[in-house]
């Protein structure tokens, strides 16, 4: 018998790129998302293997789904637009789902992994970031929907682990790329490679001289898989430490993608992180792990999805 996954957020962006991977594994998996952010589109090609199988339900009410041997629980709302709209919903898939997924781990002895954020370190202080950083938060700011979700998603599982001996793990996801992103979710790659691919102005928010490190999905993913199957309990920064200010990032996407488009600078959001770059030590020793895929070619390997999304939403407009 394949064992058998479970994979809160399995519609979403990432979520689905991981579901895919655990199949290649050999693993059976049931993924389940409400489709607040998630999309059907992104798993439909996996609904036809005898492998896979789709709730659509919302984990933030307690739920069951029969025994299940790995839980990668990966629903909540991720982009600062997504999570703004959202703020009430990111709360509580932090606490109400990440509870439940954590229940059916105690209930069916599971393993688990949680996917937490670079969100954690807030607008950091300590520069590159290591995973022994605390953060600088502000709790009461317009991010705090999601930083302080994902930061009681943390404390949550490290109590599970010690009072209830369950088998966590906790990844730190730096700044991820990649196909099946949703072209209006606001996460910057997605909307230069939208507006560059329209002849539209790029909309750097302030100066642009803020940094972040982009991590192209299948290098996330590997990451992802390795620390699975490692027995680590600590939070593992996963991401790519190339770091880019977002005026740099914007006139990469111009190369690639050939655009006329210049840049227009625009409002910067409240507490928008001034720079953002994990230190991976932990994870190159732990997991023998480091990011392989440089920014120009991650953008160049997505160019394809980005054409296509920008097709058919201008044909769904017309
Ligand atoms: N950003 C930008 N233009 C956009 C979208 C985002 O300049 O159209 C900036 C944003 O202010 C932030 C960075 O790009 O400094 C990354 O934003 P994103 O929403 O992708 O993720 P974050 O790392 O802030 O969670």
């Amino acid at each position: 018998m394949k064992p058998r996954a479970l994979v809160t957020g399995g519609a979403g962006f990432l979520g689905s790129h991981l579901c895919e991977a655990l199949l290649a594994e050999g693993y059976a998996v049931v993924a389940v998302d409400n489709l607040l952010t998630g999309r059907i589109s992104n798993i439909e090609h996996l609904r036809r293997e005898g492998s896979f199988e789709f709730l659509q339900l919302d984990i933030n009410r307690p739920f069951d789904c029969d025994k299940v041997d790995y839980i990668f629980h990966f629903a909540s709302p991720a982009s600062p637009v997504d999570y703004m709209v959202h703020g009430i919903e990111t709360l509580k898939v932090g606490s109400f789902g990440t509870l439940n997924a954590l229940e059916i781990a105690q209930k069916y002895q599971a393993k688990y992994l949680v996917a937490s954020t670079s969100e954690c370190y807030g607008d950091p202080l300590e520069h590159p970031q290591k995973e022994t950083y605390w953060g600088n938060v502000n709790s009461i700011g317009p991010r705090s929907v999601y930083d302080e979700a994902k930061r009681f998603t943390e404390a949550l599982t490290m109590a599970y682990h010690r009072y209830h001996q369950v088998d966590t793990r906790i990844v730190r996801i730096f700044n991820t790329y990649g196909s099946r992103m949703q072209l209006n979710d606001g996460r910057v790659i997605p909307n230069f490679m939208k507006q560059a691919l329209r002849g539209d102005d790029l909309t750097v928010y302030g100066d642009g001289s803020q940094t972040r490190s982009f991590c192209y999905v299948s290098d996330e993913i590997e990451g992802i898989m390795r620390l699975a199957r490692s027995d680590e309990h600590f939070p593992v920064n996963i991401g790519n430490p190339d770091e880019f200010t977002i005026l740099e990032c914007a006139k990469r996407v111009i190369a690639v993608t050939g655009s006329k488009s210049s840049i227009r600078h625009a409002k910067l959001p409240q507490d928008d992180p001034k720079q953002r770059r994990p230190d991976i030590s932990k994870a190159r020793s732990l997991l023998q792990w480091e990011a392989k895929v440089n920014l120009e070619n991650g953008l160049q390997m997505s160019l394809d999805y980005f054409r296509e999304a920008v097709a058919a939403e201008t044909v769904a407009r017309a």
